[in-house]
């Protein structure tokens, strides 16, 4: 009866938007993506698995290399481990009743994980990185985290250890390293935020405190950025972006002040107030830019070069920090900002490029789901949606496959296909955040 009238007094029709299928599609295309991984990555390989042209070396990284298969295995026991009941259910598309008890058991991917670390890590020699995505450290990082799982404490210890190793040196010499994300100084901060997000609230032996490790670092960091407008110089350009310019250190910053909040206040008012005042400087210069452009330059030395819509350049790695901005300072400006980005990211985030986080659609996928976060519109989720989609768009995927670019050595293939930043595993990250909210890999913790 109810249902009779609600059809003669509503005049127009209701049409949600089916969520399970979202969910049912995009896992369905995780499970692609992982079963072709396995079948190219072998457990334990130490290569950066590359498109032919290329010779396949030993590397470590997180960013192209062996770290990433590290990472994925780790990633997805974490996935596994915190999909509520209901996402459950709903996450089986792909896989035969097998594979299903198979993946759903946190005792498989644990495993995997530490198959691939006891490869790697005899392999491991020091190195001049320092970062998050390029330093074979990073294994460590990761290592500490497997060990926590496997309450092995010794192992922990140890892998906890090597990480903070390269603290000493930084700061005796930290003119000699970069001041960007990917290999610099703010690069290593990511690291000391990812032990002390996860332990500085763990109890007796697997706590760790690095509130005053994070404090030194954002110090050194700011003698570089300079205050009023904070510039990043990387091969003496000043950049923008995410992965070499400022945007990528002041979402550093902004996460270090959010994690030791009241460490930061009791140590140094003066220099925290002016740190936050550099920040909102700098950012309501970059929005500036943005409005005026319609994106943002690479860097201040190239104002005209706003082609690029990726992570790495251009207004995709400036959502997360003028969002957590946002939070911080309350500002609407900003939450308008990245409103209105997003926008323009729909329409033309969607690259040739293609595959992984860095210069990739899925990389561009996690603005829409930042601001959805914070807003709840269920649009925004609809363009992740269709970003994470690309391979089953013929329209867009024959694009990416056949569309030549003069930095790549295989037409329509990425250089490293399975990896983090430039490949599938980067694309599986962005379906289980879509599914199961995370992080978006070295941007967020
Ligand atoms: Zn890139």
């Amino acid at each position: 009866m109810q249902e009779q009238n609600i059809r003669y007094s509503q005049f127009h029709i209701t049409h949600p938007i089916p969520d399970e299928n979202h969910i049912q599609n995009v896992f369905e295309s995780f499970i692609n993506e992982y079963k072709n991984f396995r079948i190219n990555v072998p457990i334990g390989c130490i290569t950066d698995k590359c498109s032919l042209k290329q010779k396949e070396r030993s590397d470590f990284s997180v960013f192209c290399g062996a770290g990433g298969y590290l990472y994925l295995y780790l990633r997805i026991y974490e996935f596994v481990q915190t999909l509520s009941p209901d996402l459950q259910q709903q996450c089986t598309k792909g896989l035969t009743d097998q594979e299903l008890s198979e993946f759903y058991n946190p005792e498989t991917f644990l495993s995997l994980a530490l198959q691939q670390y006891q490869a790697l890590q005899p392999q491991l020699k020091a190195d001049d990185d320092i970062s998050f995505f390029m330093s074979n450290s990073t294994i460590y990082l990761l290592g500490a985290d497997l060990f926590y799982y496997l309450k092995d404490q010794e192992n922990f210890k140890k892998c906890v250890t090597e990480v903070l190793s390269h603290f000493g040196n930084i700061v005796a010499q930290s003119e000699k390293y970069e001041q960007e994300l990917l290999y610099g100084i703010p690069g290593y901060l990511y690291s000391l935020l990812w032990l002390h997000k996860k332990y500085s609230n763990e109890k007796d032996q697997f706590q760790l405190d690095l509130s005053s490790h994070i404090h030194t670092i954002c110090q050194i960091i700011r003698k570089f950025t300079g205050n009023g407008i904070m510039k990043c110089d990387f091969h003496n350009r000043s950049y923008f972006g995410a992965a070499h310019g400022i945007l990528g250190v002041i979402q550093m910053l902004l996460l270090s002040y959010e994690s030791c909040k009241e460490y930061f206040h009791l140590k140094d008012e003066q220099g925290l107030l002016q740190m936050l005042e550099s920040i909102q400087n700098t950012l309501d210069y970059l929005i500036k830019l943005y409005y005026q452009y319609g994106n943002l330059p690479s860097s201040a030395q190239n104002e005209k070069n706003l082609k690029l819509y990726q992570f790495c350049h251009g207004i995709p790695g400036a959502i997360a920090p003028i969002l957590k901005a946002y939070q911080i300072f309350n500002k609407q400006d900003y939450l308008n900002a990245a409103i209105h980005m997003c926008e323009n990211l729909y329409k033309y985030g969607m690259i040739k490029k293609g595959y992984g986080l860095c210069h990739g659609i899925p990389g561009n996928s996690y603005g829409f789901i930042q601001l959805y976060r914070i807003t709840g519109s269920e649009k925004l989720r609809q363009y992740a949606f269709q970003f994470l989609q690309y391979k089953k768009n013929p329209h867009i995927y024959n694009e990416i496959k056949n569309f030549p670019f003069k930095d790549r050595y295989n037409i329509g293939i990425s250089d490293n296909p399975f990896s983090l930043m430039m490949g599938s595993i980067g694309d599986m990250c962005a379906m289980m955040d879509f599914i199961n909210y995370k992080r978006m890999p070295g941007y967020e913790i």
